[in-house]
């Protein structure tokens, strides 16, 4: 039955063989956020259903059209978080965070579900990095996590360019949402049928529709930047300053309206030209009333999040640096129950010392056991049989050169001519070769000082 071997739509595997490239980014994004001063949080994968109405927006075609909700078995309403800040802000309130310290910089690592078509960049369930900084009003805070992804993208080896918008507040919203309305009004037998009914209950989403006869309306549309109120206008300002005196460049982009209804003031995204149509790989903005709407305390917030898929996709794209994979050290090859047992606790001896090795688990032939250990691309390997346990040694044999090494079998980890002791030779051998250069081995590089 293909529905048993084949994942539902929209969803994606990572296979042992991919999974290192994505605990370098995990480790990565939490690093640099740790710089910053924001430290992990962790909140559940589903939240009553009315918390995202009330934060994301029911205008929103993520409320309207992608949550994954459904009925609990005590019949109340959950749906599985289609973003992370609103289960951020309910654990911040809840746990009363908010009294604390301020600012309250939280970061997150999450999965995120949303009812899609999916499309390269665009997945049912996906992941986000975020971050929120609860507590400051001032714009030096948009700057700083502004700031923080394009360290971050420096540190992954990839280029955005950051486009820079602001909504406003309520107050200087309403003109401008009258404004709008009475744009697309104008029009309104032309709108979809989504667009017919957010123009009378949240004109600013019609600036979002994908449909092209909305967008194509949408061209003319005033837009919120000539709004702006005095105290909206010199905030933006004060992020535009901050953001040339780091040296960050950006482009206005009065089209960035964001998807979820909790923004105000400061918009942004960062767009990679790498990745095809789904270029957005970060998004965020300030949301100075959205604590105060969901039961906490009247304080500001800013903060914002970005696609892991579409990073990678982007890190791929531009040829960025990953660590190496993972490497197999010793595959420890064994004849009969008692080689067996011995390979296995030299072995373990090894993993002690933080190294990947092998034995045989499975009881195959040695022949077999030789061709999983050139699977794995094991660095060295040697075979412990009858004759080998007689004599107490072994040949430890590097894979790539075919040199020998004997090793004690007898011998203590710490001991001269241990499994333990010969791996270590060796690695020294190796940062000795990589300091001395390409051509050279450490010996006739000092004998050249
Ligand atoms: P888009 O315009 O691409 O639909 P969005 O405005 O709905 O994005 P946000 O809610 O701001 O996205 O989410 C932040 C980031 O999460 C996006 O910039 C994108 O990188 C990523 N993202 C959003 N939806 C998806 C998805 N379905 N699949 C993969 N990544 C996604
Ligand atoms: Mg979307």
């Amino acid at each position: 039955m293909a529905i048993l071997t084949k994942g539902p739509r929209g969803t994606q595997d990572v296979l042992p063989s991919q999974s290192y490239k994505w605990q370098y980014l995990e480790h990565k994004v939490m690093e640099i956020a740790g710089l910053y001063g924001f430290r992990e949080i962790r909140v559940p994968t589903f939240e009553h259903t009315e918390l995202f109405n009330r934060s994301v927006g029911d205008t929103t075609d993520v409320v309207q059209k992608e949550m994954y909700t459904f009925e609990d078995k005590g019949g109340r309403s959950i749906t599985l978080r289609p973003e992370g800040t609103a289960g951020t802000l309910r654990s911040a309130i809840e746990h009363g965070l908010l009294g604390d310290a301020l600012p309250v910089k939280a970061a997150y690592l999450l999965s995120a579900f949303r009812y899609e078509k999916p499309q390269a960049g665009r997945l049912r369930e996906f992941h986000q990095f975020g971050v929120e900084m609860l507590g400051s009003s001032a714009a030096a805070s948009d700057a700083e996590v502004i700031s923080m992804v394009f360290h971050l993208f420096q540190a992954l080896g990839i280029q955005a360019k950051l486009e820079l918008n602001s909504i406003g507040c309520p107050t200087c919203r309403a003109n401008y949402q009258k404004a709008l309305y009475e744009h697309f009004a104008a029009r309104r037998e032309e709108l979809c049928d989504t667009c017919k009914d957010r123009l009378e209950r949240n004109p600013m989403r019609l600036l979002d529709c994908k449909s092209p006869i909305c967008q194509q309306i949408g061209q003319g549309a005033p837009v919120m930047l000539d709004f702006l109120c005095e105290e909206c206008t010199a905030h933006f300002a004060q992020v535009k300053a901050r953001l040339e005196a780091m040296g960050i460049a950006y482009e206005i982009n009065p089209k960035i309206v964001r998807g979820l209804d909790y923004y105000t003031k400061t918009v942004f995204e960062f767009v990679s030209d790498k990745i095809g149509a789904q270029s957005t790989i970060c998004a965020g903005g300030r949301y100075d009333g959205l604590i105060q709407q969901l039961g906490g305390p009247a304080l500001p917030g800013v903060g914002f999040a970005m696609g892991l898929e579409r990073i990678l996709m982007t890190m791929e794209a531009s040829g960025s640096p990953f660590p190496a994979q993972p490497e197999c050290m010793v595959y420890l090859g064994s004849m009969g129950d008692a080689a067996g047992a011995k390979a296995a606790q030299l072995v373990e001896q090894l993993r002690q010392e933080g190294f990947w090795a092998e034995c045989d688990t499975v009881g195959r032939s040695v022949k077999a056991q030789m061709k999983y250990a050139n699977k794995l691309g094991a660095r060295f390997s040697a075979i412990l049989g009858d004759s080998e346990l007689e004599s107490g040694t072994a040949d430890l044999k590097k894979m790539d050169d075919g040199s020998v090494t004997q090793i004690r079998l007898d011998a203590g980890p710490d001991e001269p001519g241990s499994l333990v002791q010969a791996v270590y030779a060796s690695r020294l051998d190796e940062v000795a070769g990589a300091l001395a250069g390409p051509g050279e081995t450490a010996d006739s590089k000092n004998a050249n000082r």
